[in-house]
């Protein structure tokens, strides 16, 4: 038996989720929501591998009821001798032993009211807003709307079908490739090509109307290695004009990111903007969700709508193994806010960097940005201290190498999984070719990622 993927690895900040005995390629989700009383009926087809001998398969399912699974093998149906939903986990077991290398697709109809997941980062999931759905997975709330294997390395494409009451719009991850107008209501069908964890996909349900917010057929100005890729935004009548003024400098941000970081990794980005007001942005892959409050003429949300932009390279296209890498995505994409800022004349780089170092010094030097644990994994100091890093980095190898490497790590590992040491492993090639000794981007680094206290403030690096 050959190519038999390997399993996530378990996670010890999330020891509930994901499994080690299956592992799914692609999903297709029908799903069916009545609004008002806030009711799915869902049909998943999980296409996927199993990864060792088993009699059972877990996945993840939160507070939904499943009335039917029918599993098929290569060699035809596969018998489900029980099914049992406990504590978040759906139990499927079989007749008799699966063998590793199974190609196996699990068809699972369910239904029920979905209900919020409580977790040390508040509640996550599938959430009702005042007139409408949102969906906000991270990093385990996938499972309140369907069930999967919910572990960021285990990464899937998606065909995903929602029907839901006239006049509603669901947008989810990708590309709309459906739509139909039925007697009970709106159906729409998305497609997202590239794979992704489950706490990146998602369903946004409202009264929004979906345009384009770029001239598509204007090439950006910026030179060979900048892609644009199609801006979308999603947002009800009432705001749509600020949504518009607020979001265009998205196209400016994606070229500049583009430059920096390669080409966009997805086949369109859509922003999402709720009428109700969100504590905070969130990504999603190909998509981000704004609140109405998030729509202002000031810095501070300017610096929210690209760091969930750069989160499609850094945390979406690039996905880490574990959860306590988690500084790979949050420090990326708060060091692209300094970028952004950069780029567009406002304060450089190292203005950011000062002041966030001035900030941190002041705070308690208890974390490790590398391993900070599972209730300081969303902690300020992780953002800000993972953007200094890079900084610290940029200082010491210069911002032509810098870049170079930024681009290399994203080519490589573009729709993959990553982890801290194999960055290091990539900066320290890219400063060895570059004249520094063997380990010099380790030496940099290690202090910000692996101890507690704060190291000194780099100078800035020759522009
Ligand atoms: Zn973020």
């Amino acid at each position: 038996m050959t190519d038999i993927p390997s399993p996530a690895i378990p996670d010890p900040y999330l020891p509930g989720s994901g499994t080690v005995d299956f592992t799914v390629g692609h999903y297709d989700l029908t799903l069916e929501v009545k609004l008002a009383a806030n009711r799915v009926a869902g049909r998943a087809r999980l296409e996927g591998t199993v990864l060792r001998a088993v009699k059972r398969i877990e996945l993840d399912l939160h507070a939904l009821s499943v009335s039917k699974v029918v599993a098929t093998g290569h060699r035809g149906s596969v018998k489900v001798a029980k099914t049992s939903v406990r504590r978040d986990r759906l139990v499927i077991d079989f007749g008799g032993t699966l063998d590793a290398g199974t190609a196996l697709t699990l068809d699972i109809t369910y239904s029920g009211v979905p209900r919020l997941r409580r977790s040390p980062w508040g509640e996550i999931g599938w959430e009702e807003l005042t007139d409408g759905v949102l969906v906000a997975a991270q990093p385990h709330g996938a499972a309140t709307w369907f069930p999967c294997v919910d572990h960021p390395s285990v990464k899937s494409t998606y065909h995903l079908t929602v029907r839901t009451d006239a006049g509603y719009l669901p947008v989810c991850n990708g590309l709309p490739t459906g739509h139909r107008r039925r007697s009970s209501g709106e159906e729409w069908t998305w497609e997202l090509h590239d794979p992704a964890p489950s706490y990146l996909i998602t369903v946004q349900i409202g009264r929004y109307q979906i345009e384009a917010i770029a001239d598509q057929h204007e090439r950006p100005a910026s030179g060979a290695d900048s892609e644009r890729a199609p801006l979308f935004l999603a947002v009800s009548r009432g705001l749509r004009d600020r949504a518009h003024s607020v979001l265009a400098v998205q196209t400016a941000m994606m070229d500049c990111f583009s430059r920096h970081y390669g080409p966009y990794p997805f086949d369109r980005y859509t922003a999402v903007v709720t009428d109700d007001d969100l504590e905070i942005p969130l990504e999603a892959a190909s998509l981000s969700i704004f609140g109405a409050n998030h729509l202002h003429q000031s810095w501070d949300s300017e610096r929210l709508v690209a760091h969930e932009l750069a989160h499609q390279w850094f945390g979406n296209a690039l996905t880490l193994r574990q959860w306590k890498d988690i500084w790979l995505h949050e420090g990326f994409a708060c060091y692209s806010e300094w970028l952004w800022s950069e780029e567009s004349d406002r304060s450089t780089q190292s203005t950011h960097a000062e002041r966030a170092w001035r900030v941190l010094s002041q705070r308690p030097q208890d974390l490790v940005v590398a391993d900070p644990g599972p209730e300081h994994m969303f902690d300020d100091r992780i953002y800000q201290r993972g953007a200094l890093t890079l900084y610290a980095l940029r200082c010491a190898l210069g911002s032509e190498v810098f870049s170079g490497l930024l681009r290399c790590w994203v080519a490589e590992h573009r729709h993959g999984t990553v982890d801290t040491e194999m960055f290091l492993q990539a900066a320290d090639v890219h400063a060895e070719a570059a004249g520094h000794a063997a380990g010099f981007a380790t030496d940099v680094v290690s202090p910000w990622l692996f101890d507690t206290g704060m190291p000194a403030l780099p100078e800035p690096a020759a522009r």
